[in-house]
């Protein structure tokens, strides 16, 4: 066994069943906090956010009829910086699934050594049932129910799942009409020419590409020989498969939303899909109508069929909680890393299947890094006034991405660990060390 597939989850932790995001998270955490030693206070306060915001959002529908949405906001910890974090909409998201997902911004901005904290909204609606209008007003509801609990120095949001650019306009809009005053700072992932980075919209996707590659580079397989499957096809999914295709990579099969028979399907083609044609096929929230697919030559296969899959690696990158103790057995043998591009798809009893079967798993708070580096390069950016290149900016977070692996893979060699603990021990380190230093704890 190499030392790369050295386990070290706890046993007993193995036999949690699918316990849901924000157990997971405060699983992963005391089990660092185990191994570091760290007080009771401080678990206490590293466990749980430091503010939460709940609220109703009343939107005036097209119809004259008034819909009440629930929003939240959760900041889970500022000791190095403002809080930083994603809004998703969502229809089946819990209040614990954005306590979890705010505690993941902390530690993937501390691992990333940004300065900034970690935090998530979440408004509980589905985009693709309302109109572009109705979409603005939630968004603009949202800001009203927030504006004296976020800013550039206070909580930065930015886009997550089922939101977009133009959101986040809306919503920077919003809160300049509030504020009376420009302030490009308030949120990232604004549309290029109007305060954006360029790269942001890849940023996510290509960074979880670059720890591919040197994840590959260790094992020693070269990434034009790799093949891969990925779960999802929204912004996440569909520029990683670009630039994996684009670095030699071969895609063999995505598994993604189809919005005519409200389902998963998986899309395969041994040779390798032409992700340029499927995403010409794909709307703006990452569905595809399957028959559309078919008509490219595709195999349509059921929604979980991604995950058994004869690859060298598995991307999830669309949902939590995808890979589980009850599907993990279906990874095939010949799996040789995960790239948890999505937030949170494996869970702890499947982490530890995929580890004592010797695959790599690259994880979700490292993996999924380049989305807020890049939001912390449009707030540099932003501050100075002064706009990169699009090669600049995904020059940068290549190179950030690349240093953040080397220092969780040189970790884990040192602490015999995998590395999801390594990136762990890492973040929470430095978490700790600011909390301390400020004399929080
Ligand atoms: P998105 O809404 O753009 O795309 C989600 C994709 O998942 C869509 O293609 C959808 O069709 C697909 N999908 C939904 N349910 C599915 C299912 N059951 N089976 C297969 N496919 C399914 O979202 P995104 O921004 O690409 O985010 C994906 C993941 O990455 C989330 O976990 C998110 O938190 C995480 N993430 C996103 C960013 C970012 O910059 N957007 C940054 C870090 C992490």
């Amino acid at each position: 066994m190499s030392a790369y597939a050295a386990v070290s989850a706890d046993p007993a932790s193995a036999t949690v069943i699918d316990p849901g995001p924000l157990a997971n998270a405060r699983g992963q955490l005391a089990r660092t906090a185990d191994r570091l030693g760290l007080d009771q206070a401080t678990r206490e306060l590293l466990g749980t956010p430091m503010r939460e915001f709940h609220f109703s959002i009343p939107v005036q529908m097209d119809d004259g009829t008034t819909r009440v949405f629930r929003g939240y906001r959760m900041q889970h910890n500022d000791a190095r910086g403002p809080a930083k974090g994603g809004i998703r909409f969502s229809r089946t998201s819990e209040p614990d699934d954005a306590r979890a997902l705010a505690m993941w911004m902390t530690w993937k901005c501390a691992l990333l050594d940004l300065p900034l904290g970690g935090g998530k909204g979440l408004v509980q609606c589905d985009p693709r049932l309302l109109s572009a209008r109705e979409q603005e007003r939630v968004c603009r509801g949202f800001v009203r129910a927030l504006v004296k609990n976020v800013g550039p120095h206070v909580d930065v949001p930015a886009p997550d799942m089922m939101t977009s650019s133009q959101h986040m306009l809306w919503m920077l809009d919003e809160y300049e009409v509030i504020t009376g005053q420009k302030a490009p700072g308030f949120i990232t992932g604004k549309p290029i020419g109007m305060g954006g980075s360029p790269g942001r919209t890849e940023a996510t996707g290509f960074g979880a590409v670059a720890v591919l590659r040197e994840a590959l580079k260790e094992i020693g397989l070269p990434i034009e020989k790799s093949t891969a499957s990925i779960q999802g096809f929204g912004n996440v999914a569909r520029h990683a498969a670009i630039r994996y295709v684009s670095l030699g990579g071969t895609v063999v099969a995505i598994s993604t939303w189809d919005r005519v028979s409200n389902q998963a399907w998986t899309y395969r083609r041994a040779a390798g899909i032409d992700i340029a044609a499927l995403a010409a096929i794909t709307d703006d929230f990452g569905s595809i109508d399957r028959r559309e697919a078919a008509e490219l030559g595709l195999e349509v296969l059921p929604g979980d069929a991604w995950l058994g899959q004869a690859v060298d690696v598995l991307i999830p990158a669309a949902l939590e909680g995808q890979i589980t103790e009850s599907n993990v057995g279906r990874v095939h043998a010949r799996v040789k890393l995960v790239i948890e591009a999505a937030n949170g798809p494996t869970t702890a009893a499947a982490d530890w299947e995929l580890q004592t079967r010797g695959i790599r798993i690259v994880p979700d708070v490292l993996a999924n890094a380049g989305g807020v580096t890049c939001s912390y390069f449009e707030q540099v950016q932003g501050n100075s006034n002064y706009y990169w290149t699009r090669t600049e900016v995904l020059e940068k977070l290549d190179a950030r991405m690349q240093e953040a692996y080397r220092a969780v893979s040189d970790t884990s060699v040192r602490e015999r660990t995998s590395l999801r603990d390594a990136a762990y021990i890492i973040a929470v380190l430095r978490v700790t060390h600011a909390c301390r230093t400020r004399g929080w704890v």
